[in-house]
């Protein structure tokens, strides 16, 4: 039998290397340039840790992609998932059920925004909202409304990669080339008061266009897709306090259903279980995925209000079904493990200590705003990014050309913390259970990193 060990055994670092650059074709990496340079192999996790093959530790300062929530290798989540192998790994929700597949909906529907009341499962944030961009569609067919065939979507929003949550993507880096083959959504502004001249003027200016484009348009217009309070890939930006409910008002004004896109947001992340309760919001729809199972495997669920659940809710004959579903939908494993995660995060008051957390990380990362080249930092709960400029009176962004965010992130790992960036901005997404002195070991290696840098780069151009 070949055992983990063995397997170790057969392959050295430089091997596992060779066959990484010969096999694997990696998302959102140029792979002209992965392949240049030496890759990182990570072999396994502890705490809020990876290791690679080599041995080499390094903090996870992006929680794997922005979904950690224990740290890595947890006894109770692993034990979990080991619990529900012995009994099956996986049976399908295609007009059946399975044992952990409804309990995990009681406590996603216990712990949700007041209001929402049934879960239709899936395996990540993009078949998430997926499916919260056809019930919204099919919703108001089902009720006999015609013409409601659009939607809106916000400046810079990422919703995924599929073609529809490409479809109200707007990052021209990453949705443009697609454009002939994508559904076209009415584009508003998300709030950017670091660059749109500050809370008021920025909130003020999205609000008038939304209420312009719901006084012309709203008979044509589904549903409104946002991500709610930090709008996440577009640079960890983050909308003043009081806005979302504004926005959600002025679609209940005008009959336009509310999408949150809570994948980034959900299950603790901002200093809340979901960022809506920051203002108090239930939307009528709502999408959640990676933090759902402590980062453990892939599930995600689309949660809707009663309303949206009830218009599919009809005779065999209407075909009113919503006829969707994917074979992994509702994984026992998956299920199973989200509700060890759920359970620990309760037990450790997860959520609260996230918010306690963050006032210390904010403290962590004051010094940095004095640093020449951080333009803005950007916080809500463990949620952060660094947006770094290359003049800082002007607010002047470093050219896309010189990589400033990448190579921040390169120096960091060389001194053992991982990160992403975001164009010229440093992510910094801690796993929920990261202490504070992790945390100030991590702030300290990004701040070297930055001031290094941007150090090197200002010499380079001098
Ligand atoms: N929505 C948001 C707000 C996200 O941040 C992401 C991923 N970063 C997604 C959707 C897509 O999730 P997934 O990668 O699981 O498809």
């Amino acid at each position: 039998m070949l055992t983990k060990e063995l397997i170790w055994l057969f392959y050295s670092p430089d091997e596992l290397a060779a066959k990484n650059k010969q096999y694997l074709w990696h998302p959102f990496t140029q792979m002209k340039d992965y392949i240049a340079e030496e890759p990182l192999i990570i072999a396994r996790g502890e705490g809020v840790k990876l290791y690679d093959v080599q041995g080499k530790g390094y903090y996870d300062g992006f929680s794997s992609v922005w979904l950690n929530v224990h740290g890595h290798n947890v006894p109770e989540l692993n034990q979990a998932i080991i619990e529900q192998l012995g009994k099956v790994a996986h049976s399908t929700l295609l007009g059946m059920a399975n044992v952990p597949s409804i309990l995990l909906a009681e406590q996603l529907i216990r712990l949700a925004p007041e209001g929402l009341t049934k879960v239709f499962y899936s395996d990540n944030g993009a078949t998430a909202v997926e499916i919260s961009l056809k019930m919204a569609f099919q919703y108001w067919q089902n009720r006999g409304i015609a013409g409601k065939h659009s939607f809106i979507t916000m400046n810079n929003a990422y919703h995924g990669d599929t073609i529809g949550a490409t479809s109200v993507g707007a990052i021209p880096l990453y949705h443009q080339v697609y454009k002939p083959l994508l559904f076209s959504p009415y584009v508003i502004p998300y709030p950017y008061p670091y660059r749109d001249g500050g809370d008021e003027a920025s909130v003020n200016a999205m609000l008038d266009q939304l209420e312009q484009l719901l006084e012309e348009k709203a008979s044509e217009i589904a549903a409104m897709i946002v991500e709610p309070v930090v709008q996440g890939a577009s640079g960890m930006i983050i909308m003043p306090n009081g806005c979302l409910k504004k926005i959600a008002e002025l679609l209940q004004a005008y009959d336009v259903l509310l999408i949150a896109d809570e994948v980034a947001t959900g299950f603790g992340r901002t200093g809340k279980m979901f960022a809506c309760e920051h203002d108090g919001v239930t939307p009528d729809i709502m999408a959640v995925a990676k933090g759902i199972t402590g980062g453990y495997l892939p599930v995600a669920a689309t949660l809707v209000k009663e309303s949206i659940y009830e218009a599919f809710y009809a005779d065999y004959e209407e075909q009113k079904t919503f006829f969707h579903g994917h074979s992994f939908t509702g994984n026992p494993l998956g299920c199973a493990v989200a509700l060890a995660n759920l359970r620990l995060m309760e037990e450790r008051n997860l959520v609260a200590e996230v918010a306690h957390k963050a006032e210390y990380l904010a403290d962590l990362l004051k010094p940095l705003a004095g640093e020449p080249h951080v333009g803005e930092i950007r916080q809500k709960g463990l949620m952060a990014g660094i947006e770094l400029v290359r003049e800082k009176d002007k607010k002047e962004p470093y050219h896309w050309n010189e990589r400033i965010g990448v190579r921040v992130c390169k120096r960091a790992r060389e001194k053992g913390l991982l990160t992403r960036p975001l164009g010229n901005v440093i992510v910094f997404i801690p796993p929920l259970v990261s202490t504070l002195e992790e945390m100030s070991d991590m702030i300290s290696i990004l701040t070297e990193a930055i001031a290094e840098t941007t150090r090197h780069c200002e010499e380079a151009v001098q």
